[in-house]
């Protein structure tokens, strides 16, 4: 057995840390590139932290999932305001944004040639500026992933640009701060960090570590999603949700992901849903797809073993079976009323080439089991 295993420089959890990244700043640079979501709001009291410890700084607001224009004008910014430090406070999206602008501070030429798919995949080759991240969704766990994903809105996809070099230095979760998410946003981020600790624990890169990792993080979301769902005060349900998606990212950036992630990539640049909203869409059809194909044609295969676990930590039961474990995932994903994918455009002439795009993909590769074009395609069919 040979694994790897890398993340953020550091990571501080708890209620209230965020009051520590202006302290942590201050040893990092001295002005300040600021990433935030939509709502400048939600940075307010970091903004004033900053302030008390005389670090100078200037905000990006990132509006939507980031294209690679978004971004590339984010780096302009940064580099007139000479930059030499940058946060990243909002969802996946604020801290991916954040996560390239450090690494474009250092390395020069066009961030088109960094891109991986539709790129050269050049590589990083310096130091990114120090980058903290600092998460208020639970959420997609790129906190402590060393890629941020792109949308490349001519090319019809979403692209990854990633290197071992681009871990954040300091990542800060805080469950307070995703108080403030409304039931849907809750939902689909929620389902995302489920998806990517299921795809990760039955992937065929799992490892040791990550194994254990998932594990954790499945118990939390098992236990939690739902109550972090209806009462979104629930202190207790928040910060297992904000573990459960700092898992997820652990154990993403050190394992591979899956089918559903096979599909994000390809769908998020052809339609305009979220991110959170395809993963939990596509969830229950992957597992259901997957455990059936493995029941058929690999019953031998561990990662059937790996599903029923899933189902004992999902469903509390220790009895329960693989199909027992996807019936408590179709379940959740009612109970929070994940929205069908036709509602954002997807049409069935739309299917062959998804399936086409998505088998190209890295996260494919992960799935346990090699799916075929009529499985593939039946998994679409049912997120309509
Ligand atoms: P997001 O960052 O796009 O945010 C979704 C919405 O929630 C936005 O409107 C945002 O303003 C709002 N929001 C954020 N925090 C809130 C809060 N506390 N209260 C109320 N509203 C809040 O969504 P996301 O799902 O966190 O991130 C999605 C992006 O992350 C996608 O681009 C996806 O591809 C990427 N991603 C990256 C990785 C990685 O490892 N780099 C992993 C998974 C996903």
């Amino acid at each position: 057995m040979r694994f790897e295993f890398a993340t953020a420089t550091r990571i501080i959890f708890g209620p209230g840390s965020i009051d520590e990244v202006a302290p942590e700043a201050a040893g990092m640079g001295k002005r300040a590139f600021v990433v935030t979501g939509r709502s400048l709001e939600r940075a307010e009291p970091l903004l004033e932290q900053l302030n008390k410890h005389e670090i100078e700084y200037v905000t990006f607001n990132v509006p939507a999932e980031p294209t690679a224009a978004i971004v590339t004008e984010a780096v302009k910014q940064a580099r007139q305001a000479e930059s030499d430090l940058v946060i990243g406070i909002g969802g996946g999206s604020a801290i991916d944004t954040g996560k390239v602008i450090a690494a474009m501070l250092t390395n020069t030429g066009r961030l088109q040639d960094y891109l991986e798919v539709i790129g050269l995949g050049k590589p990083i080759t310096t130091n990114p500026a120090p980058y903290i991240a600092v998460p208020t969704t639970a959420g997609t766990g790129a906190e402590v992933t060393c890629n941020a994903v792109l949308a490349i809105p001519e090319h019809q996809v979403k692209v990854s640009i990633r290197s071992p070099l681009m871990l954040p230095r300091l990542a800060v979760v805080d469950p307070a701060l995703t108080y403030s998410m409304p039931r849907s946003i809750t939902a689909s981020t929620g389902l995302d960090a489920l998806t990517q600790l299921i795809e990760a624990y039955v992937s065929n890169k799992a490892n040791p570590l990550t194994d254990g990792i998932c594990l954790q993080g499945l118990k939390r979301a098992g236990r939690s999603l739902q109550k972090a769902y209806e009462d979104g005060s629930d202190a207790g349900a928040r910060e297992d949700m904000a573990l459960a998606s700092l898992f997820s990212g652990l154990a993403l950036a050190n394992a591979k992901l899956g089918a559903v992630h096979g599909f994000a990539g390809p769908l998020g640049g052809m339609i305009s849903a979220p991110h959170g909203v395809i993963c939990a869409r596509l969830l229950p059809f992957v597992c259901q797809a997957n455990v059936r194909a493995l029941q058929s044609r690999e019953p031998s295969s561990p990662a059937l073993a790996r599903y029923d676990e899933v189902a004992r930590i999902s469903t509390g039961k220790v009895s329960a079976q693989a199909a027992d474990g996807v019936e408590w995932i179709q379940n959740l994903c009612k109970a929070l009323t994940v929205p069908p994918l036709a509602q954002f455009g997807l049409k069935e002439k739309d299917f062959p080439t998804v399936v086409t795009k998505a088998k190209k993909s890295s996260s494919m590769k992960g799935n346990p089991i090699i799916l075929t074009d009529d499985e593939l395609i039946k998994i679409l069919r049912n997120s309509q």
